[in-house]
């Protein structure tokens, strides 16, 4: 067993709306349990960022189901890495509409990693895109 991690991006179809997010997130914390996957999927700008990591097999056959999922399409991958650890241990995955809590301090961290305020992972590299869920991550601790 390989631990590595996984980062892409993909765009929401404009036919996604808040219930497929809703569902998306219970398949996802149930499906990711299931196979010792953990991560963060943010979604804002009807642009997706999410991080998967665990055993290489199983990020793999997870990535390549979600890339067949109709509700997304134009799919990145920003960095696939093996990983001495894990950085988001405690989520199976840990799905972030932007701007639906903490507005401002999340407006500030797009901005920070950001060259406007639209959030769009494609105009962030690879350790931008990393430290910004891992700011969004020591957010959510924050505030419970
Ligand atoms: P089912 O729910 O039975 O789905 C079977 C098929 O139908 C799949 O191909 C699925 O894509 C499709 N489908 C299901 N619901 C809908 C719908 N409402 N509209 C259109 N097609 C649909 N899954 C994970 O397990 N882990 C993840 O980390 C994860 N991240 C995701 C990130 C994004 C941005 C998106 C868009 C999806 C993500 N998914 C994730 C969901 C994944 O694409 C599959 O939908 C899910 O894993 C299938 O769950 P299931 O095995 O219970 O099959």
């Amino acid at each position: 067993m390989t631990l590595c991690r996984l980062v892409y991006s993909s765009q929401g179809l404009p036919s996604l709306h808040y219930p497929d997010l809703m569902d998306i997130m219970e398949k996802s914390e149930k499906n990711n349990a299931l196979v010792g996957l953990t991560g963060m999927l943010c979604f804002g700008d009807s642009m997706f960022l999410q991080v998967l990591e665990g055993d290489r097999q199983a990020v793999s056959n997870t990535y390549h189901r979600i890339v067949k999922d109709p509700r997304h399409c134009n799919f990145a991958i920003i960095e696939c890495v093996e990983a001495d650890q894990r950085l988001f241990g405690a989520w199976s995955m840990k799905t972030v509409q932007l701007g639906s809590y903490f507005p401002d301090r999340v407006k500030d961290i797009v901005i920070k990693y950001s060259p406007t305020s639209t959030f769009d992972p494609n105009r962030m590299n690879a350790r931008q895109c990393l430290q910004f869920m891992l700011d969004l991550q020591a957010l959510y601790k924050e505030m419970g």
